[in-house]
């Protein structure tokens, strides 16, 4: 139908951002049991502290919550051993992402990320206005000289997902302490360490020491990876005077009372945090190398995920695999939309989920 009549219009660039699509969470009718593998959670669940914290929670939800999350920020600070005053917390760690654009960007301003960085980076820079930039990765992984080549007085931000989700591939930390010391002091760069908690690496660091000692680093964590999806807790570590900037913007009551008090049972219970981190460490490792054996290419991962590369042709694509394996009960992610029309992206499941995608996915092969 003709719009004719004048209504409210979006700011300009708003209609041209292309919304996020979230990993999909049924299957087709009649499947008996599903495993959804299409959002890298924790397959052992949240920690059972966590659930008694929220249903505690649960009688007092007429209260607000504490607007500055203060216990959650003093655990996360004990846990870390971080000053709290440096921490902000947020309704997942997406929620800081957008605040750092809302309060970094402005129209006419540049961020950079690289071609198959997490999605939401571009998202936030287009709602701020500015004007994303994606710079080629090496061998599915960040090129430090790539992003360095692409600031120009225009950048503002640099985004860095280390890891990054969909590839699973990380940068050595020597890697972007070099990025950050050749980056102008006044750009801004964010290390989105989400999945930290996951990483068995030597070389590899989410950035607290950097975050603490820098005047233009923040480092990102999520509690989403490691149980708590549904309740969306995430935060930020960084200088004071970024700190400042954000709490002027960010909702007065931005994390909920029940996100508050699962997250502070959930990283106080370091057992089941070690426990999940184990849990991925073997089955990470063996699904690399059950799929591998299957003859299918494999990103190599630290991630509590691996993303899976098909033969060309239409018979074994992507695509075709991802509708056998749904009919099956197993919801792996498409990752069209990151650059990898021809892969899936599967999140480290139970022992039975993995066993059963590798099953399957053999008989899929010889089909
Ligand atoms: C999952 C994810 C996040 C954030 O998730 P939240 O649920 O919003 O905390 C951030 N960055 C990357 C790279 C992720 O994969």
């Amino acid at each position: 139908m003709k719009q004719d009549q004048p209504r409210p219009a979006p700011r300009a660039g708003i209609m041209d951002i292309e919304a996020y699509v979230p990993g999909k969470s049924t299957a087709p009718a009649g499947v008996a049991k599903v495993y959804k593998l299409s959002a890298n959670e924790n397959p052992l669940g949240p920690s059972p502290k966590a659930i008694e914290a929220a249903r505690e929670v649960a009688a007092k939800l007429d209260v607000y919550p504490d607007g500055s999350a203060r216990r959650l920020r003093e655990a996360i600070a004990e846990v870390h051993g971080l000053n709290p005053a440096n921490i902000i917390c947020s309704n997942g760690s997406d929620e800081i992402l957008g605040l750092l654009a809302q309060t970094y960007l402005a129209p006419g301003d540049e961020a950079v990320f690289t071609e198959h960085a997490f999605m939401v980076y571009k998202i936030y820079i287009q709602a701020a206005g500015a004007k994303p930039v994606a710079v080629k990765e090496t061998d599915e992984r960040a090129d430090i000289d790539a992003i360095l080549a692409a600031v120009t007085p225009a950048t503002r931000v640099v985004f860095l997902a280390n890891p990054n989700n969909p590839t699973g591939t990380y940068v050595p930390f020597q890697e972007v302490r070099r990025l950050h010391a050749a980056l102008p002091k006044d750009v801004l760069l964010v290390l989105d360490a989400a999945y930290a908690e996951y990483v068995r690496r030597n070389d590899y660091e989410a950035g607290i020491e950097l975050a603490g000692s820098s005047e233009n680093v923040v480092m990102t964590r999520t509690f989403s990876k490691l149980g708590l999806g549904g309740a969306r807790v995430g935060w930020m570590y960084g200088p004071a005077h970024i700190v400042d900037a954000i709490n002027r913007i960010r909702g007065p009551f931005n994390v909920n009372a029940t996100a508050i008090e699962a997250g502070i049972a959930a990283i106080r219970d370091r057992a089941h945090i070690e426990r999940s981190a184990t849990h991925n460490e073997k089955w990470l490792a063996w699904l690399s190398a059950e799929l591998t054996g299957l003859g299918l290419r494999v990103t190599p991962s630290v991630g509590n995920f691996v993303l899976i590369h098909f033969p060309d042709g239409k018979k074994h694509s992507a695509a075709a695999a991802d509708d056998y394996l749904s009919a099956r009960g197993y919801i792996l992610r498409r990752v069209t939309g990151y650059g990898f029309p021809n892969a899936l992206r599967m999140s480290i499941g139970t022992e039975e989920a993995n066993r059963g995608v590798i099953d399957a996915l053999k008989t899929f092969l010889k089909s």
